[in-house]
């Protein structure tokens, strides 16, 4: 089948399952064989993004089984970040050349489009140029359900407060059996992706993400990635492929005896690399170094992966969760990793253009 796969055959659901199922040396193979595809597709060069998060708000009205992030209102840790603060948050970012500036938030009941309109407006107001990349399909329809408009006019109303791109996360496992047990208050599959067609027909681009490793089976991930292939044989709209591995030491799912204690390095890997062989219409899979550490990105990166994700600067979900280390990476510490491989690191746009 892999031999089949690198001659150009478009793996089928089935088939995806049996690769992510495979658990002896094929795993190697399978790698093996995304590593090539990557070199065909992007060749040597490792990217990463210098970017920085700026998370508003840990107060959400939702409570979504694998969020160690969030918190009711009235809880005694809750941060809220008024105009001032995101402004200064915005230009310690400056200071820093941040190309990239990332901001999602919990759902605070008081947030409607306006609020995310305004968040995006002190961000560019204060950082000109910017690329913001904001906001998640659950935002959107979150702020359509607050002000009693279109999840479209939401996508236009951010896009005219300097949205450049919006986040592909709140994807979670696209099926919604799964969604009832992890993310019961989130929106289903399929406003997931009218929303994200949506953006893509506004010409706003978004990335893509999987979060596996708590209650899904092989099944539930082919589909997923069965959906945003398809998706992306409609819209070309995804920048890149982000698998998000489950931290899950601190959340309400794992706790609660209903998720398993997150993925193993042969499913990390697999993931990466079944992701290389399946989404044929993706330039880049990008590793994740918060979600499975510097280690497992550099397998990543021999395994299909060919991005680095950002310099983040400051990260507090998955923290929350459990994570350790999530702070910031120093691209030299990048350096080293692609160097390691052979491979050449550069810097990126959002949306892949190389710098320098
Ligand atoms: S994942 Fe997002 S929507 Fe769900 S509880 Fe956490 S902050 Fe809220």
């Amino acid at each position: 089948m892999l031999d089949d796969v690198l001659a150009g055959h478009r793996l089928t659901e089935e088939e995806a399952v049996r690769l992510l199922s495979t658990r002896d040396r094929g795993v190697l193979a399978i790698a093996a064989a995304a590593d090539e595809l990557r070199e065909r597709k992007v060749g040597n060069v490792v990217t990463y993004v210098r970017n920085q998060n700026i998370n508003v708000t840990n107060i959400c009205v939702n409570a979504c089984g694998f969020c160690g992030f969030s918190r009711k209102p009235g809880d005694a840790d809750t941060f809220f970040y008024g105009e001032a603060a995101v402004r200064e948050k915005a230009r310690a970012a400056r200071e820093r050349n941040v190309t990239e500036i990332c901001t999602v938030s919990g759902l605070h009941p008081e947030f409607d489009a306006q609020s995310y309109a305004d968040i995006y407006s002190w961000i560019r107001d204060e950082v000109p140029g910017v690329h913001i990349h904001a906001s998640n399909p659950m935002e959107v329809a979150y702020a359509a359900q607050k002000s009693g408009i279109s999840t479209r006019e939401v996508l236009e109303m951010m896009r005219d407060a300097g949205l450049g791109t919006l986040c592909g996360t709140a994807a979670e496992i696209l099926v919604d059996d799964v969604r009832r047990v992890i993310c019961p208050d989130k929106v289903d599959t399929a406003t997931w992706v009218r929303i994200i067609k949506e953006a893509h027909g506004l010409g706003i681009r978004s990335t893509a993400t999987i979060m596996y490793g708590h209650c899904e089976s092989e099944a539930d991930r082919a589909r997923h990635l069965s959906v945003l292939r398809e998706i992306q044989d409609e819209t070309r709209g995804f920048t890149e492929f982000v698998p998000l591995s489950f931290i899950h030491p601190n959340t309400p799912l794992y706790r609660a005896g209903l998720a398993r204690a997150g993925a193993t390095g042969r499913e990390d890997l697999l993931m990466f690399a079944v992701s290389r062989l399946f989404l044929d219409n993706f330039d880049h899979i990008q590793a994740s170094w918060v979600k499975v550490g510097t280690k497992m990105a550099g397998m990543a990166l021999l395994s299909g992966a060919n991005d680095l994700g950002g310099t983040l600067f400051e990260e507090s979900i998955s923290r929350e969760a459990g994570a350790r280390d999530t702070e910031y990476l120093d691209p030299a510490e990048m350096r080293r990793m692609a160097g390691d491989l052979g491979r050449v690191l550069r810097q990126r746009m959002t949306t892949y253009a190389l710098l320098g």
